[in-house]
């Protein structure tokens, strides 16, 4: 048998029956393609499953990081120490709860979630067609675009603590704000999420769904690995138009680069690294800067 590390024989033991990969490049789990070997990644398939995770991370006294589909993470280039839980294609299923209701759980792609209330005559996610992370993802970051929020059609939300008991927390509770919400702070793992949704005709949601999907492909660089809108809409104006006023469109280092398409996506052109993501991410928000005074803050998550 190889050589493991004292976590991963542990784990293994502890846990036979679930999906364990050691030494997993992150770079195979995030939309960057960036990121060095996870020491332990678990593939947990349920929730009992998971909060088995969550007892034995305790017992071994290793917080594990949470991972959805990646599309929001900067993962490093020397790995990530410990326990990462990966919780897409785990944690599935969506159920119609009543006539405007639908439970969806968090490993689910916002995408597909989408297309489900979508099929079922319920208006509300046509914004999140297209986003291509998870509820869980979603919810803890409060996800949006072109208008929609996730706040906006979240009901409640369900999460396992780190105590491993499940709680229930309402819209409100959640505290959500632009791209945020009290998880950030709390740490607790989303298991689903109820939303409320509004009657219309199939035809219609699917319409503006197409019209949303086109929108994105003809501004988004699609094409490159990203994750997504690099920094955070500042107060004052809109980050994409203030680096393409400092000229930084095309701006690059090593094979991290702002995208010629669209201005505020940095984008891997091949063999980027974190540290070269991270630079460049640093030296675009100092220019921004000084060229406006106003001061970006990356919206992508820096492991
Ligand atoms: C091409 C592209 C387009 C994008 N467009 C948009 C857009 O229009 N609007 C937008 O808001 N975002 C957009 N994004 C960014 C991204 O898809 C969202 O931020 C999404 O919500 C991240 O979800 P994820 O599952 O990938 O989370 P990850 O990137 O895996 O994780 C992000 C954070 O959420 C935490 N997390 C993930 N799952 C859970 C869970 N179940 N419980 C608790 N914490 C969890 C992680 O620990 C991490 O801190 C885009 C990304 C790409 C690549």
């Amino acid at each position: 048998m190889m050589n493991r590390t004292d976590l991963q024989r542990k784990i293994s033991e502890i846990l036979p029956e679930i999906e364990l990969r050691f030494d997993e490049p992150m770079a195979k789990h995030t939309s960057f393609r960036i990121g060095g070997p996870a020491e332990v990644m678990a593939f947990p398939k349920n929730k009992e499953e998971l909060a088995a995770l969550l007892k034995t991370s305790t017992i071994l006294d290793c917080i594990p990081a949470i991972l959805g589909a990646g599309t929001n993470i900067l993962a490093p280039d020397r790995g990530v120490e410990g326990l990462v839980i990966c919780l897409k294609d785990c944690m599935g299923g969506m159920e119609q709860l009543d006539e405007v209701h639908i439970r969806v759980a968090a490993g689910v792609t916002m995408t597909r979630a989408a297309v489900f209330a979508a099929g079922l005559g319920l208006s509300g996610l046509e914004f999140a067609h297209g986003i291509p992370g998870t509820v869980g993802g979603g919810v803890y970051m409060n996800a949006g675009a072109y208008g929609g929020e996730i706040c906006q059609v979240c009901q409640s939300v369900e999460v396992l603590c780190a105590d491993g008991n499940v709680r229930n927390y309402t819209n409100q509770e959640m505290g959500f704000s632009y791209r945020h919400s009290i998880l950030e702070e709390q740490k607790d793992i989303v298991l689903s999420a109820v939303f409320v949704l509004e009657k219309k005709p199939v035809e219609e949601i699917r319409g503006r769904m197409r019209e949303l999907m086109e929108k994105r492909s003809a501004s988004q660089p699609l094409d490159l690995p990203s994750a997504g809108s690099a920094f955070k809409r500042p107060v004052g104006g809109y980050a994409a138009a203030l680096i393409d006023q400092a000229g930084l469109k095309g701006f690059r280092i090593g094979d991290a680069a702002i995208s010629e398409k669209h201005a505020g996506f940095a984008v891997n052109l091949g063999n980027a690294t974190a540290e070269d993501m991270q630079a460049l991410l640093r030296q675009v928000s100092e220019i921004v800067y000084k060229n406006s005074g106003i001061r970006l803050e990356p919206e992508v998550r820096i492991w």
